[in-house]
């Protein structure tokens, strides 16, 4: 097809959380649609998007780095995404910016896009896949079920960036999941800001689906798309006790075993002082039922440490509970004094030290509960999804149901066999270090 001769260029740089990586697939799918061609360098490109994030300042200070660099090494540059709120911050330090548009601002993106770089082609003869263009590889996608969010937790600016909580028609989403299946998706990973309240805003509306009326619920979600026979991830689950009854559905193999669900801390005073959602004092026991039912369930949780106010004995109930509630994978991020959270205004902020100091405790911890994790996988035979070919490794990079992508643990498989991007396989594990497994296919 004649087209590159012709075809306006635009490049993307997608900063930022899998939400907003969606929303990159979703402009580069509108792009596509409308005749424009993919740059993957800024010399080739006549225009260069940055999709931005703006959650945590170290995040905003990326963002305005990226900008500058888009704007040195192109000279024509359209803001998006979450920092786009902040127009002035950006104006002030890069004045020189064509447009600034804020998150999930698909329609203004374009425009913005139009406006400075004329499309030159007929949208009709372009063929934009069903499932529309992705930036991960071909055999994982990110399925976005809702935008924004009705929590208010205290450290956080995303509602007022987002907006509440808008959940998307439950056929939409499975429609969108069938579509990525077809195009030869095997792993589909489910991500909003508040998975398990899927559905509230709508008061759960029933649409069609197939030949019945399926209500917008997070237990009816998490079965349609079992149904699909590909890996379901859920990603952001908050610990309602509706969630229970999805966990029978993970021990039937339906969904993932896995549960992503940020508590980021365990102190009930620090969760009031956070205002967390589904904050209640038996967590440690829901989760034991949890394992009853379904044995193999991997836990993956994010948590601060120094908020403002956090004693000594918190921190140290934190300890204990990432230890006794057997959390899989747990990420860390030092408290920050982000710019419009209400927790700005409470009182005793910690010292940098402090929080710093806490930080590497924490990372002990969680160091030595993943190694005695890894070892106690030696000898087991467990089924991965092939990512790629690790030329670091000399081996090929593959996940367990316990991993998910960018986020989690590695398995590495040496085989001299050829393995496929998204083939699934059984390994045994023979070697671990960590969250890094080192495994052989099985026959
Ligand atoms: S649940 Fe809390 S941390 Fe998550 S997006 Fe909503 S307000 Fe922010």
């Amino acid at each position: 097809m004649p087209k590159s001769k012709i075809a306006p260029k635009v490049g993307i740089v997608s900063l930022g959380c899998p939400k907003a990586l969606v929303d990159s697939e979703r402009i580069i799918t509108r792009l596509r649609a409308e005749g424009y061609e993919l740059s993957p360098e800024y010399a080739g490109a006549d225009l260069v998007l940055v999709n931005t994030c703006g959650f945590l300042d170290s995040a905003r200070t990326e963002s305005l780095d990226a900008i500058g660099e888009a704007l040195s090494e192109n000279g024509k540059v359209i803001v998006t995404g979450c920092l786009g709120k902040e127009e002035e911050l950006i104006r002030a330090s890069h004045p020189d910016v064509l447009a600034i548009t804020g998150p999930h601002q698909y329609e203004s993106v374009m425009q913005a896009v139009r406006a400075h770089l004329p499309p030159k082609r007929d949208p009709k003869i372009d063929l934009v896949p069903e499932a529309g263009f992705r930036l991960t590889p071909r055999h994982y996608a990110y399925l976005k079920i809702s935008e924004g969010c009705n929590n208010r937790c205290s450290f956080c600016i995303i509602p007022s960036i987002r907006g509440d909580l808008a959940s998307r028609p439950i056929n939409a989403v499975l429609k969108e999941a069938e579509a990525l299946v077809k195009a030869g998706v095997k792993e589909i990973l489910v991500i909003s800001q508040d998975t398990s309240a899927y559905g509230l805003d709508i008061k759960y509306a029933e649409s069609k689906w197939r030949d019945r009326q399926v209500p917008a619920r997070f237990l009816d979600l998490a079965r349609e798309l079992g149904e699909l026979g590909v890996w379901i991830r859920l990603h952001y689950v908050y610990p309602y006790p509706h969630v229970d009854d999805v966990i029978p559905l993970m021990a039937e193999g339906k969904v993932l075993p896995y549960l992503d669900i940020p508590f980021q801390h365990a102190s009930p005073r620090i969760l009031k002082a956070m205002r967390r959602p589904a904050n209640n004092s038996r967590v440690l026991e829901r989760i034991a039922k949890w394992r009853s039912v379904c044995p193999d369930l991997t836990i993956r949780s994010s948590f601060i440490v120094g908020f403002p106010g956090e004693t000594e004995d918190d921190f140290e109930t934190l300890l204990d509970f990432i230890e006794e509630a057997g959390i899989d994978r747990a990420g860390c991020f030092k408290y920050e004094n982000v710019e419009g959270a209400a927790s700005r205004d409470l009182d005793d902020h910690l010292d940098q030290e402090l929080i710093d100091e806490r930080w590497e405790r924490f990372m002990e911890v969680q160091t030595t509960l993943a190694d005695a994790r890894g070892q106690a996988m030696i000898g087991r035979d467990i089924e991965v999804i092939v990512d790629g070919w690790d030329e670091d490794a000399g081996a090929y990079a593959a996940r367990s149901k316990a991993d998910a992508p960018e986020i989690d643990g590695v398995v590495l498989i040496e085989t001299d066999r050829k393995l496929a991007d998204g083939a699934i396989l059984t390994v045994t594990v023979a070697a671990a270090a960590g969250h890094e497994l080192t495994a052989a296919p099985r026959d």
